[in-house]
Parts: structure tokens; sequence; C-alpha cells
């Protein structure tokens, strides 16, 4: 029995297997190109891609779109697989659109000679001046009827490097008065004289992105060629180069592209927050990249489960940051571990607590699985709790502790407030508290309750740390809001990094490690920073909140 696809593309994949379209053959490609990290939104299109292979036992290559060399790097190349294969996936085969340079140079050939390309000597102003609006058809270049000789000759001198940049383009024959301003005469090949990261000097005749791709597709006999919507109006111009060339039809299809509140996916900024030193690289766990994910303590699966979850439409729309995070929540709610960290420590001394006895007490790893067993913690005379939960002069809804007040310590005992000692000028430093020895595990045998639980480390045992807590990149949902004249970069939160230090967490926390989050009780799921954590100095930063608190 089958059951109905999941979105619009799994149901044309499933309807050309049905069809036995390309004999029911399904070839997917990741096409990034190399000239920035990977970010969620890259998630979206290898989950999709990877994962409609997967699903109907095609096919997924990884194609670096590499056709344009200046803002390449072999630096991204490689970050770009691995992450990939952080993600969870892995390509049946690696590909360069740059190793189709000869093919795509010869198929440029080939429509010269059919009459369907020719070389324009204007300048790219001339051209684009030329180009018509969509109610005006646009004006034939004086080059348009050069002959096929001379078009081939000067062709092959714009590759053999006669001509310097700008001064000649090769450009598709097709209609100036096309209704479809991308079919009037789009450019094929432009001169740029740089350097390519994987072909060096060879070139210095660059395809333009509409004349590689779907050639590329082509070469590979991508069945299905999975893209975001601003692509759709190239599609007829990708169809009519397969056409005239007589090569594989691949078949472009358009989806949405992932947009998040609160944030921006354009590589082209991310790059300008990495290059102004406005984060901490690529990596910094606030960008939006995979590594800043990973870094921030976002694990695969919580990915993985986000793209599944937001699904893949036809229509643009912002999707809410809250969805990325709550995937997070559900991944680490059932895998991550229970500690206790008191971010913000006011010291506790128990005054009928023996000086120098310690206890080791049994604290449950995670309720949601029986399976990760208990641990110890010490317990002491002297603790820290959090300053948030002690209030000199409590309202009555505040359940946690004040003068005179009782509370329970989470896997201890009722600790009850005596006495507030402060410093010269008036600030609490220490409270003088009793505990009833008979409450061991959080119950009094005298049936009295108390309302709150909270959280303590014993401070001759608490190790120290470096805690980082992170809030939204923008200040504004849609970064698309700001107008082109302002710089969107004056809507960035200057508050996303509040950085705490003195921290004492619990001594099982020294053994922490990157990739491994933890949760805090009652503060957030936690993970140690992989970049600047040290033994001797930890440093961890908060992935996310327990609940979603930015709701209003
Ligand atoms: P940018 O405009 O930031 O450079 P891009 O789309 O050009 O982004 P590529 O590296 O070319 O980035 O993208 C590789 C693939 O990932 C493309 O197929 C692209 O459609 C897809 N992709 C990129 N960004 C998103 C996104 N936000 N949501 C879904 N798919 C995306
Ligand atoms: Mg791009
Ligand atoms: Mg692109």
């Amino acid at each position: 029995e089958t059951s109905k696809p999941r979105d619009f593309i799994r149901e044309i994949v499933a309807n050309d297997i049905a069809a036995g379209t390309n004999d029911g053959r399904v070839q997917s490609r990741f096409p990034p190109e190399p000239n920035g990290y990977l970010h969620i939104g890259h998630a979206k299109s290898i989950c999709l891609n990877f994962g409609i292979a997967k699903e109907f036992g095609g096919r997924c290559n990884l194609r670096f779109d590499d056709t344009n060399p200046t803002k390449e790097d072999v630096e991204y190349v490689e970050s770009i697989q691995e992450d990939i294969r952080w993600l969870g996936f892995d390509w049946d085969e690696l590909h360069f659109a740059s190793d189709y340079f000869e093919q795509l140079y010869d198929w440029a050939c080939e429509l010269i000679r059919k009459g369907l390309a020719y070389v324009d000597s204007q300048s790219l102003d001339e051209i684009r001046a030329q180009r018509g609006t969509a109610t005006e058809p646009g004006t034939a270049s004086p080059y348009r009827d050069r002959s096929v000789e001379e078009n081939l000759d000067l062709f092959a001198k714009m590759r053999s490097g006669e001509f310097e940049d700008g001064t000649h383009v090769l450009r598709a024959k097709i209609d100036m008065a096309s209704p479809h301003l991308i079919m009037r005469d789009p450019l094929m090949y432009r001169i740029r004289h740089a350097h390519h990261h994987r072909t060096g000097d060879e070139w210095c005749i660059y395809p333009m992105y509409d004349y590689a791709h779907g050639q590329s597709d082509s070469i590979e006999q991508i069945t299905h060629s999975l893209c975001s919507l601003e692509f759709e109006t190239h599609r007829r111009l990708y169809d009519w180069f397969i056409e005239k060339l007589e090569i594989f039809p691949s078949k472009q299809y358009e989806f949405a592209r992932l947009s998040l509140t609160y944030t921006i996916m354009s590589k082209r900024k991310l790059l300008e927050l990495v290059q102004e030193g406005k984060v901490d690289g690529w990596d910094d766990p606030r960008m939006p990249t995979l590594r800043g994910l990973r870094r921030r303590g976002y694990t695969a699966e919580a990915i993985r489960n986000f793209c599944s979850e937001i699904g893949v439409t036809k229509y643009p729309g912002m999707t809410d940051m809250v969805v990325l995070e709550n995937s997070l929540r559900n991944d680490l709610n059932k895998r991550a571990e229970r500690r206790m960290a008191v971010l913000k420590p006011l010291k506790v001394v128990i005054t009928n607590y023996p000086e120098g006895q310690v206890e080791e007490l049994d604290a449950v790893n995670n309720p949601e699985d029986e399976s990760a067993g208990t641990r110890k913690v010490p317990f002491s005379r002297e603790l820290f709790i959090e300053q948030d939960d002690f209030m000199e002069d409590p309202p009555k809804k505040f359940f946690r502790l004040g003068p005179g007040r009782e509370v329970r310590l989470r896997w201890a005992y009722f600790l009850k407030c005596e006495d507030v000692v402060k410093d010269d000028a008036g600030n609490i430093v220490e409270l003088r508290c009793t505990y009833d020895p008979e409450t061991k595990g959080g119950s009094a045998p005298d049936g009295r309750k108390v309302k709150g639980t909270i959280h303590w480390v014993s401070a001759a045992h608490a190790v120290e740390a470096e805690v980082r807590l992170y809030d939204h990149l923008l200040k504004i949902e849609d970064a698309s809001d700001v107008p082109e004249a302002e710089d969107w970069k004056n809507y960035l939160n200057e508050n996303s990094l509040e950085v705490l230090t003195g921290c004492r967490l619990e001594p099982s926390l020294a053994e922490a490690e990157p990739g491994n989050p933890v949760q805090f009780e009652r503060l957030g799921y936690f993970t140690v920073d992989s970049k600047h954590s040290r033994p001797e100095k930890l440093v961890f930063n908060r992935s996310v909140t327990l609940r979603d608190t930015w709701a209003k």
C-alpha cells in the first residue's frame, strides 16, 4: 500500500517513477557554490535532494557549482563536504562544474554553428540598456548578425586570452522581443582574467550560471533538478539550451527557499559579519551556518527533523525561529543528561551541617531515559545557589528562597533561610541557612510541604566556567524589510551575546565534551564550546532555553 507523498516534489518523483520516465531512475544533486559555509537553508535543500534519492532508491551527487572564479575557495569546498557528512548524508558522485568547462565550450561552439549564439562586443551597460522592459521589447545588438565564422573566430580568441575583461561576451541568440526577459539573448560567457581555485589560469572565459547549470545537470543525467523559486523564470532558458543541444533532458523544479525570522541566510551578508569581525567566524554560535549551529549545540538529527517538519512548498514564507529551536528541544530532551549549574552564584552556609562533612547524593541523569542511570553529586556545608532564587522581600507568588522561607534543594534536603549577610554597600553576599536532616530525598516525614525546588552546587567541589548566553542575531524578524538605502547591520542585536564568568558547575561537568549536550536543570541545554573551552578554563554555550521564552 502506498501513502500519499509528503510534498509536491515527492509527488512529481513518485509519478515519474510510476510512468516509467527515465526508466524509473531518480538522480538528484546538491549544487552549492563554494563561496561560503553551508547554512540552515542549505540543509533544507540537502535533506530534500539526498532524502529523495534515499526514499526512492535513487542517487544524489554533490556538485560544486564553481563557475565564478573570484569568490570561490578550496576552504569552502572542504567545509561543505564536512558539513554534509556531519548532517548525515553522503553523495554517490562528487563533481565540479569546472570539470565540464571543455564540454561547455564545445557546446557553445555548436550553438554558434547552429546560428544560436553570437559574440557581442558591446559593454554590459549597453547590453542591459537594450534589454527592454516587461512591456517594451528589447533592441537587437548591432553584432547580432555576425557570421558563424566570425563568431567562432572571436569566441576562440576570447578563450585564448586575446581580449580584456568586458570587451566581448557570448550571447544566446533567441528573441529580443520575447515576453520573457530571460530569453532576450541572455549571456552565456564573459571574459574574466581571474585565477580559478581548480582550473588555475587555464581559462579566462567563464560560463554564466544559466548556461552552466542545466548542462551540468544533463551531463550527470540528473532527472530532477531541484532549485529555489527565484529560478522559476530561468526554467524556460534551462529547457531551451537542453533542447537546442539535444542532450539529456534534465527537468528543473522549484521550491520555496527557507527564510527564518531574526536571522539572515545570504552568504554575502554572513561573509560581511565574518569579515567585519561582528561575529567570531563562520562558526559563531549565533550564525545560522551549520558550523555555527553545531558549535551552539545543535545536533544533526534536530536539523534533519526540522527540515522534515517544515516540509517543501511552492510558496515563499517565513519560518519562525521557534520551530527550529523546538526541534532542538525535542531532540535534546530525549538525549541530554541533566546536570546542575549555577550561573550567578550566591553563597549559602548551612550552619547546622557539620564542617568538613561531604555526602554523595544520587541524582537521576535523565528522567526521559532510564538507561542513562544516576550519578553522585557532592553535598557539603557551603553551597552556591542562583542569585535569582533568593529575594529579600519576595512577593507572594515567589516560591523560592526568602528570609524565613523553606525550599527543596534538588536531590538533597529542605533548606531554610535564617539570615542574610550583606557587605558594607548593602549587597547580599551570603545566606545563613539551616537544613532538615530528616528531608533527605526531598520530602518531610511530618508531611510539611515546600513549593519550590532549586538547584545548587557544593562550593568546594564545583568547577568554575564561563557560560555564554545567546539571543537572536537580528532585532527585526525579517531582514528583507530593511530598505536598500539602509545598512542592514543597523539591525544587528547588540545584546545577542551575554558572557557570564565565575559560573559554578557540578564537578562531573569538568568532563563534558563538545557534541555531547547537557541540560543544566531549569536553565536550558548547554554544550562545551568547541573553539574556546580548555580543561583549565571551561566555556559553555547555551544551545537553547528550556521553553520558548520569546513568546509574548
Ligand atoms: P546565496 O544567494 O546566499 O549565495 P545560493 O542559493 O546562491 O545562496 P548556493 O550555494 O548556490 O547558494 O546553494 C546551493 C543550493 O542550496 C541551491 O540549490 C540553493 O537553491 C539551495 N539553497 C540555498 N539557500 C537556500 C535556502 N535558504 N533554502 C533552501 N535552499 C537553499
Ligand atoms: Mg550564490
Ligand atoms: Mg547559487
